[in-house]
């Protein structure tokens, strides 16, 4: 989303006539777009505007904060004490022009639906595309800023996504990820169907019909799913059978204080929906370790829950207190250690789990999206419909980004391996470079085909 929110601005600059450079150095106009979810971004922000503060002691310096951070007080006193001159709230972003022709300092921290306004289209030549199709969320997650600093729910009419959507294509994008802070509430906000709204499933279809190859979405809201959703996602072979749902917790008690507004039984119950559509869905998770008043027996209802739906991938958070929040005000946080210790074993029990799920992979073929060069020269790296990254050797006949058929020969817990194959369904010769081929001990591990699984 906010990798969204900074093409955004960088295009209006673009369309005010500035230039995007690519080092401070040479920046007249610095903007730092930020997270303010965890804590840990927010130190991220201070230190880098401390930097900053310090060329602007040598030249002349425009500062910008713009984002999550910037809407709260937190980070308009951390704005104040790094001398930064605009303070954009992520409502406000569209006033970027009118905040660089004012020579005082400009604070913007408005939600406004224009923001909704078309985005101009990206580069001919991207592959992957953000589209946002609401801003905002109504829930109220104890935990959670977001709701604070982004306001409340708003979708955009599936006129305009369609029509974003179709410069996307025009651009050569070939998957397109759906954002949104609670996606299967598509237009609930706006009187949803009876405002001639589509639901979210429905949205899925006109995007999934548009002639996109991928389609994904993120995130899904589970108190928000509905059994549509996973028909969609079978009915319509451009959404990728990948789904993001986070959880945060396995167990009811920890649920009802996060006020997450499902049970555990009802979680799992939209899993049985998405399997029973979907046999190979990818499944995907967010999970918060160590909530105030959460006990090893909550924490364990956690480890079990993993088990029994057995994600391919996670993304773990320690909870991080925000102030502002109601689980902050009214709840006292667990001991450091409790949670560092809690997160280490949730952690071993997703890399089990990934190693399991990606070795079930080994002699598959996956549709792969390569966008370009690996870390590792003469290497191509990209990611499946069920977005394992892949790393495949560059191959006679394949050397453009997009989207190849591969055949799985390797995995590890958090890579796939493969072989990019031809239209005949063999293997393509691969390109020898000067800095690749089997010579190389790293890597012939790699072009070696392991045994099939
Ligand atoms: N709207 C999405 C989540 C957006 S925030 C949803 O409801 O699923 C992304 C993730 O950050 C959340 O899923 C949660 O796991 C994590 N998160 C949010 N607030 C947090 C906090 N205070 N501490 C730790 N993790 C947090
Ligand atoms: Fe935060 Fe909950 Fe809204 Fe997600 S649904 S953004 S976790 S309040």
């Amino acid at each position: 989303m906010n990798e969204y929110d900074t093409h955004l601005v960088q295009s209006q600059l673009v369309s005010l006539g500035a230039d995007i450079v690519p080092t401070v150095d040479e920046a007249d106009v610095v903007l730092v777009n930020t997270c303010a979810v965890r804590g840990k971004p927010v130190e991220k922000v201070r230190s880098l505007l401390g930097d900053l503060r310090k060329i602007k002691a040598r030249r002349p310096m425009v500062i910008g904060l713009m984002g999550c951070l910037a809407q709260l007080d937190e980070g308009q006193q951390i704005a104040r004490a790094f001398g930064v001159d605009i303070v954009l709230g992520p409502g406000s972003l569209l006033d970027i022009g009118k905040a660089l022709e004012s020579s005082e300092r400009f604070w913007a921290l408005n939600f406004r639906d224009e923001l909704h306004a078309h985005v101009p289209p990206p580069p001919q030549g991207t592959l992957q595309a953000h589209l946002t199709i609401m801003r905002g969320c109504d829930h109220h997650c104890t935990y959670c800023i977001v709701p604070t600093t982004r306001g409340p729910q708003v979708s955009r009419s599936p006129d305009d996504i369609l029509r974003e959507l179709d410069a996307q294509l025009a651009a050569g994008v070939q998957e397109v990820t759906l954002l949104g802070q609670n996606v299967n509430a598509y237009g609930v906000d706006q009187g949803a169907q009876l405002a001639g709204y589509p639901s979210f499933a429905n949205l899925l279809r006109l995007v999934g019909r548009s002639g996109v190859r991928r389609v994904k979405f993120t995130t899904s809201h589970p108190m928000n799913f509905t059994e549509d959703v996973a028909a969609a996602m079978a009915d319509t072979p451009a959404i990728c059978e990948f789904v993001h749902l986070p959880v945060q917790s396995g167990s009811n008690r920890v649920l009802r204080r996060m006020a997450r507004e499902y049970t555990r039984e009802g979680y799992l119950q939209h899993v049985t929906d998405i399997r029973r559509h979907l046999p190979h869905a990818v499944l995907a998770t967010d999970i918060i370790v160590g909530f105030p008043g959460e006990t090893e027996e909550d924490f364990q209802h956690t480890l079990d829950l993993y088990d029994e739906v057995g994600y391919d991938s996670a993304y773990m958070f320690i909870y991080s207190p925000r102030p502002g929040t109601p689980s902050y005000t009214h709840f006292e946080d667990l001991p450091r250690e409790v949670k560092t210790e809690r997160l280490a074993r949730l952690v071993a029990k997703q890399k089990e789990w990934s190693a399991r799920k990606n070795a079930a992979k080994v002699g598959t073929m996956q549709d792969v999206l390569l966008r370009g060069d690996a870390h590792e020269p003469g290497f191509l790296e990209g990611h499946t419909r069920g977005n394992h990254p892949t790393v495949v050797p560059a191959a006679v006949g394949a050397d453009r980004p997009g989207t190849y058929a591969v055949r799985i020969n390797h995995a590890t817990p958090h890579m796939l391996y493969g072989r990019i194959l031809g239209a005949d369904g063999q293997e393509l010769p691969i390109r020898e470079t000067a800095a690749s081929g089997p010579q190389r001990p790293d890597t012939a591990a790699l072009i070696t085909p392991l045994p099939m699984a």
